[in-house]
């Protein structure tokens, strides 16, 4: 008999770099067999987590999509609370895109003058990730695939896959046909909606995701990362939208 657990996926932020509407900046918690797995970490993530009744310090694994502010400036933050309150001992291990941990450390530097001493004392392992290489972590099967967004942040989708689960990720980005790569058979899909008919190369739009639906060949997906515009629309967007605080099981 093989029975396979549902994976959990909490919405801890849904929202853009500017938290339109309140919404706090991108970040999912994805609890999945005996491992916690975070999904992007926006400055807002440590709070958002919380109000989730979630633990930020029991995240094992965290996979980053792209290098900008909106989904990485929560990790200074969550490596202060490791290691001056919670004196954590358990691995971390931070998945990124290349430049990821040069680029972490020094933001972390910036905010905190000691913050070298917090990666020393703590068990963190950085992994950079590229588009050509399969990557296999604590039982986990994951592969990236470049998006179009600003080149600076070395933007990515991924899918991350464990006992016959895909879970995708669309990252940040405009349309790119890779997203049928990323989407195809996932058992989810979380699609970023930034916008709902404003067409931009760095940015998906709602208008443009129903026209491919039938050839983004997900099981399930969510729509995420709602800009302004997006928002002004909201009622309009049909179909699953990631609401904070929502646990979405798979
Ligand atoms: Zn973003
Ligand atoms: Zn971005």
């Amino acid at each position: 008999m093989n029975i396979v657990d549902n994976v959990s996926l909490t919405v801890i932020g849904s929202g853009d770099a500017f938290c339109s509407d309140g919404r706090f900046n991108s970040c999912y918690y994805v609890e999945w067999g005996d491992k916690k797995v975070l999904l992007d970490c926006g400055p807002t993530s440590l709070a958002a987590i919380r109000k989730c009744s979630l633990d930020p310090m029991a995240v094992d694994i965290i996979v980053i999509s792209h290098l900008h502010g909106d989904h990485i400036a929560g990790i200074p933050f969550l490596i202060l609370e490791a290691d001056k309150a919670a004196k954590r001992k358990k691995p971390l291990t931070i998945i990124t895109p290349p430049d990821g941990e040069r680029r972490i450390k020094e933001v972390s530097a910036l905010l905190y003058p000691d913050a070298m001493t917090m990666f020393q004392n703590l068990d963190i392992r950085f992994v950079q990730y590229s588009q050509d290489a399969e990557i296999e972590i604590e039982g986990f099967r994951m592969n990236f695939f470049e998006v179009s967004h600003n080149p600076l942040v070395n933007p990515h989708g991924f899918r991350i896959e464990k006992d016959s689960k895909i879970l995708a990720y669309s990252g940040d980005t405009g349309w790119t046909d890779i997203l049928y790569q990323i989407a195809d058979n996932a058992d989810l899909f979380i699609c970023e909606c930034n916008f709902y008919e404003r067409e931009t190369l760095t940015h998906l739009n709602y208008k443009k995701i129903v026209a491919e639906q039938q050839n983004l060949k997900a099981k399930r997906m969510i729509l995420t990362h709602f800009g302004k515009e997006s928002l002004a629309h909201y009622s309009e967007i049909k179909g699953e939208k990631a609401e904070e605080g929502e646990c979405i099981l798979f």
